[in-house]
């Protein structure tokens, strides 16, 4: 696979999330050492862990350390100050007011459970009914539908998250078509929105072995006129920094685009898709 120009990779955790491991300082060195022009660092706030995850200092050590290392990686790379606000719609006042506290380029809006309940990861898919797994579905697409119409998030992330584990459970009898119409519905509230679609990479090295979403996805929101899409590792480790992007830009060019889109100071920037 030819390697792109501009790579850009939009969604990555340092160890100020709860599931991170390294400074941003270190995921910028890595950033740089594979050759990307710009990144977004986008820490967890999972505002319905606020309490349990502390949120209330790790978001202002976040910031802080993105600073930092945007200001000593300044002549070498594009940093930019991101968050990924998990699950805002179940507390949007205080997801609204804990975005006002900083200045963000980039956030990120994301579902990883069900109101009041374990991440979609936690779910034993193994062991559960057909019915009972499309249920948790069900429910995921209405969630993620009321996430595109809050719309106070730049991207749309990681769209079929759950089937990355229901996948890794070996339920493969378990598939998306029965959503269609509410992923149409979703594109069409992105669209009317000038939102962006994330194409999110760490599936590639998950046993999915796929995007988030997949390409016929990406094909369907460009069908429907969708503009802006962005491309994120998900790297929760110094060496996933820009893993994937390159097959990102490859189903973004097989779907039409000739752009991807970055932000800043929460606008869309456009950069063309080139070899
Ligand atoms: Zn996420
Ligand atoms: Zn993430």
């Amino acid at each position: 696979m030819a390697a792109y120009k501009n790579k850009i990779d939009l969604h990555m955790h340092t160890r100020s999330s709860f599931d991170g491991h390294y400074s941003a300082e270190e995921m910028c060195a890595s950033a740089v050492a594979n050759g990307l022009s710009v990144i977004a660092i986008t820490d967890h706030f999972d505002v319905d862990f606020f309490e349990r995850h502390n949120l209330d200092t790790r978001q202002k050590t976040s910031y802080e350390d993105i600073i930092y290392a945007k200001e000593v990686f300044a002549d070498k790379i594009t940093v930019l100050r991101g968050i990924e606000m998990g699950q805002p719609t179940y507390d949007i006042p205080l997801t609204e007011k804990s975005l006002a506290r900083y200045e963000y380029d980039f956030v990120i809006g994301s579902i990883h459970n069900p109101r009041g309940m374990p991440d979609y990861g936690d779910f034993d898919y193994k062991n559960m009914t057909e019915n009972e797994i499309y249920s948790a579905l069900d429910n995921y697409f209405e969630e993620e539908f009321e996430l595109a119409k809050w719309n106070g998030f730049d991207t749309f992330a990681h769209l079929t998250y759950p089937m990355r584990y229901i996948v890794q459970a070996g339920r493969n009898e378990i598939e998306l078509s029965r959503y269609d119409d509410i992923t149409d519905e979703i594109f069409k509230v992105l669209i009317a929105n000038g939102k962006a679609l994330e194409i999110n990479t760490s599936g590639l090295r998950q046993p999915i072995g796929k995007t988030m979403p997949t390409e016929n996805y990406v094909r369907r929101f460009k069908k429907l006129g969708g503009e802006f899409l962005t491309l994120g590792s998900d790297a929760h480790f110094t060496e996933h920094v820009g893993a994937g992007i390159d097959s990102g830009y490859e189903i973004a060019e097989n779907c039409g685009f000739e752009y991807v889109t970055y932000f800043k100071n929460r606008k869309p920037v456009q950069v063309k898709i080139e070899k």
